[in-house]
Order: structure tokens, then C-alpha cells, then sequence
């Protein structure tokens, strides 16, 4: 008997890992929705994504 679909995880954003406190993984980007290359820093309390070269805080409308 097939098992129903399972729900998408919920995602992690720079914004999940700032309200938690901690580093989680893997972060998704904001801007590309990538979730492999996204990097947090914690010396800045921001994530820098590796796939489009954004900062994940940063507007840069
Ligand atoms: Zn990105």
C-alpha cells in the first residue's frame, strides 16, 4: 500500500537560523533557492550563498 506523500520539510532561511540561536542546515537562499552553498557567518549574522553570490540580509534593491 503506497504511503501518502510525506510533507516538505520546512525550509531553513538565514532568518530560521537567527530566531533559533544556532547554525542550522542547510540553508536555503533567500534570493536562488539554493540550499547546498549557502554559508552562515556568525561573525556577521548573515548567510553569503555561493551559487548567486548574495548576502542573504543584504537588500540589494
Ligand atoms: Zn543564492
Amino acid at each position: 500500500m503506497p504511503l501518502a506523500a510525506a510533507p516538505p520539510s520546512p525550509k531553513i532561511t538565514v532568518h530560521t537560523v537567527l530566531a533559533a540561536g544556532c547554525n542550522l542546515e542547510p540553508i536555503e537562499c533567500i534570493h536562488c533557492g539554493d540550499d547546498e552553498n549557502v554559508t552562515f557567518n556568525q561573525g556577521i549574522g548573515d548567510a553569503h550563498c555561493a551559487t548567486c553570490g548574495e548576502w542573504q540580509l543584504e537588500d540589494s534593491d
